[in-house]
């Protein structure tokens, strides 16, 4: 593979002129489809569905591909109008919370793909109340114009009423289904039509006047478009009111001022299969995306002030970024992602990592494109680039300046839900099973590996059953490891539900060294999500502070290994307020111990309850498979929350408890012939119901499924079997 190919010279690009966007779409919105013609139009090298020459970084591509799941690096970097436009990958499946956390985190603004028969799916709207989080301006691209059932209105009027966002329609499509033949391009009143028999294999366009049967639509669309400019641009709305001609120059600047804003998200509309109107989505990410110096100044905190500070986009400033993505790539091995804020970096250089607290050296700097990468000496502030040689960076970690030392904001993961016990089909193979998942991991904050402290078991877990069957795949493919796992376990937690005290001691004072541990603790419920929180309210003297540390340490303890039916305890409080020590054996292993007994008293006092994971599920379906679908719902504790037609097809969505559907994508399939389809996302922990709780207990553990939880061993002792 060509490092500094010929036809990618290192240009420099002004900051300007630098975009840092993502793609973002529900699964089968058509992201991939997307991203591969943007990486055709803006690349030139890279044919439409030409994975040729059988090079390695193609193969590589391919088997990407072939996972469905992305085809390309974290970040790739393209051209456009003169403008340099990195795409930051973002995954096109919900159980990928933690990596649409991660690229919301450091994308300046974001490209939605919409299927245009399906309209607003819960993934999409999901994923775009993440982004309302992030503050990410962002474009809508509504897809699918060709395909059967296709509503340009219907899913205009979703964005509206189900993301509560005021649209402007910058391409409307002429003609819909198989007479999808282009869009009007509505600040300049023409027609951009793709004529696939002049043109077969597609991509240009010709501009002609609007046909006859849109021209009234079209001139609606503008002036609608003009009015909710001018409302949001006092200068425009001046002369609107004075009926003066306003200029597609200024519409354009005003546009963009109120998309950076997020006070109107511009639409786009196309069908990226067909090859038809990517070009002026594309021209939309340059005119109305937000350049790095746009957005608003990056916040951190000063590790030796404790206080926060800001890092505005300047190359002038002290050198700050964030590590957003490990990847391991199969020729320069890892790969560190990372999104520059401030200051300017040269390969070979040593940065400072302030989330660990120690120095390394960022050896070579690559931009990476769709089909080569280019060596660079320096970055700057506003840019992502891949760092080759750094060793200890993981995602979520600051680089920076020593000197001028700051944490950025960290990106928040949630827990694993589901895990299971995973072993090598052969002895040998238990080293190479051990450095994958350690670089999987390490890839991915959600997936965690532990062993259990009974069986000595590998216990891997994530964020749903296809997350860790998609580990379980990629460690075949890339690592040639081949694992027996263990059924999926649900990730249940313990909590109590009321305050409660508790005294912890541990006092041996006969012959020898002694040892001396005494504390009072008090534990309250907290809020769901909210964790744990301990404080020290002792006032005198009844505890030195420096043991203190030892005794959160103990209740630390003790809360993971758990009480009720040894699940991690979650969402308390505890507070010591009281206790006794001795001069001589007083120790941080007594005052541990004492803490450990301290908060198990407590904790026995405070009525546990156990929780589990609900999930949200969206399942699409054929009308007539609706009943089925909800009848098997009904029977599994599941809650209804609505159902939906769209087009031909019926949406259902509803919340359940993850330990009830086990493989449900095979009871899916089976129940509705293989035609519909379901997300799943981890949705909150809520509390178990009471005979449901006994059978867990009694069993102590407690399997994937409610029924089978009698028969299934206990967590952590589950029987391995061979994956299919
Ligand atoms: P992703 O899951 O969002 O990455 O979606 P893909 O790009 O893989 O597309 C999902 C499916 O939709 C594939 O079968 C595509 O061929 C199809 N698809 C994508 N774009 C279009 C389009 O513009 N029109 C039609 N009819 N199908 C499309």
């Amino acid at each position: 593979m060509a490092e500094k190919s010929e036809i990618v010279k290192k240009r420099k690009v002004p900051i300007e002129k630098v975009r840092n966007i993502g793609i973002i779409a529900h699964i089968d919105a058509g992201k991939t489809t997307t991203t591969e013609r943007v990486l055709y139009y803006t690349g030139k090298t890279y044919k439409i569905g030409d994975i040729d020459e059988g090079t390695t970084q193609m193969d590589w591509m391919e088997q990407e591909k072939e996972r469905g799941i992305t085809i390309m690096s974290a970040a790739t970097t393209t051209f456009w109008n003169n403008h340099r436009i990195n795409i930051i990958d973002t995954p096109g499946h919900i159980d990928f919370t933690a990596e649409v956390e991660r690229s919301l985190r450091v994308l300046d603004g974001g490209v939605v793909v919409f299927d245009a028969e399906e309209g607003v799916q819960s993934q999409s709207e999901k994923v775009w109340h993440q982004a309302d989080g992030y503050q990410v301006p962002r474009l809508c691209f509504i897809n699918k114009m060709d395909k059967l059932g296709a509503d340009f209105e219907r899913t205009i009027k979703m964005i509206k009423d189900r993301l509560g966002v005021k649209p402007i329609i910058l391409a409307m499509p002429i003609g819909s289904e198989k007479d999808f033949v282009g869009v009007v391009d509505i600040l300049n009143q023409k027609a951009l039509i793709w004529d696939e028999k002049k043109d077969p294999k597609g991509g240009k366009f010709e501009t002609k006047e609007i046909p006859t049967d849109v021209i009234k639509q079209a001139k609606k669309y503008r002036e609608e478009l003009i009015e909710r400019v001018a409302e949001a641009d006092e200068a425009l709305a001046e002369k609107f009111l004075r009926s003066e001609e306003i200029s597609v120059e200024e519409l354009k600047a005003g546009i963009r001022k109120a998309t950076i804003a997020n006070q109107l998200v511009p639409i786009y509309a196309g069908a990226s299969l067909r090859n038809k109107g990517v070009q002026p989505l594309l021209d939309g990410v340059v005119d109305f995306l937000p350049n790095p110096l746009d957005v608003p100044a990056i916040k951190g905190i000063n590790p030796k002030t404790n206080k926060e500070e800001t890092r505005p986009c300047d190359a002038k400033g002290p050198f700050a970024a964030l590590a957003f993505k490990i990847q391991t790539d199969p020729h320069v091995g890892r790969l560190t992602y990372i999104r520059i804020y401030s200051g300017k970096l040269d390969a070979g250089e040593e940065v400072y990592n302030s989330s660990q607290g120690r120095s390394e050296r960022a050896g070579r700097l690559l931009l990476m494109h769709a089909n080569n990468r280019e060596q660079i000496d320096s970055a700057e502030a506003g840019e992502i680039i891949a760092v080759v040689g750094l060793k200890e960076a993981t995602t979520g970690e600051t680089l920076c300046d020593k000197d001028k030392p700051i944490i950025l904001e960290a990106i928040t993961f949630p827990e694993p839900v589901i895990s299971l016990a995973i072993e090598p089909k052969t002895r040998a193979d238990q080293e190479k099973l051990g450095t994958a998942l350690n670089r999987l991991s390490e890839e991915d904050p959600t997936f965690q590996i532990k062993s259990d402290r009974e069986t000595g078991q590998t216990i891997i877990s994530g964020m749903g059953e296809l997350h860790l069957e998609i580990i379980v795949d990629r460690m075949k493919r890339e690592f040639n490891v081949e694992a027996n796992t263990g059924r999926p376990q649900v990730a249940y937690k313990e909590t109590i539900s009321k305050i409660a005290k508790g005294e912890g001691k541990y006092i041996r004072q006969s012959g020898g060294r002694g040892q001396y541990g005494h504390c009072f603790l008090r534990v309250e419920p907290l809020g769901r999500g909210e964790g744990f929180k301990f404080t020290n309210e002792i006032r005198g003297t009844a505890i030195p502070s420096v043991y203190i540390p030892a005794i959160e340490k103990g209740v630390k303890e003790a809360m993971e290994k758990g009480i009720l039916a040894g699940y991690p305890i979650t969402d308390v409080a505890v507070a010591v307020y009281n206790g006794s020590y001795h001069e001589v054996d007083s120790s941080d292993v007594a005052f541990k111990i004492a803490g450990s007994a301290g908060f198990q008293e407590a904790a026995k006092q405070a009525s546990l309850v156990l929780l589990e994971p609900i999930m949200k599920l969206e399942v699409t379906t054929p009308e007539e498979f609706m009943g089925d679908v909800i009848g098997d719902l009904s029977s599994k504790r599941a809650q209804v929350q609505g159902t939906e037609a769209r087009g031909q097809i019926r949406v259902i969505t509803a919340l359940v408890p993850l330990a009830e559907v086990p493989g449900y994508a095979t009871t899916l399939r089976s129940m509705t012939q293989g035609r519909a389809n379901f997300y799943m996302e981890f949705s909150h922990y809520q509390e178990v119901p009471v005979n449901i709780t006994e059978k867990i207990i009694s069993t102590k553990g407690g399997s994937a499924s409610g029924g089978e939880a009698k028969q299934g061993l206990p967590a952590g002792r589950q029987g391995l079997q061979k994956r299919k």
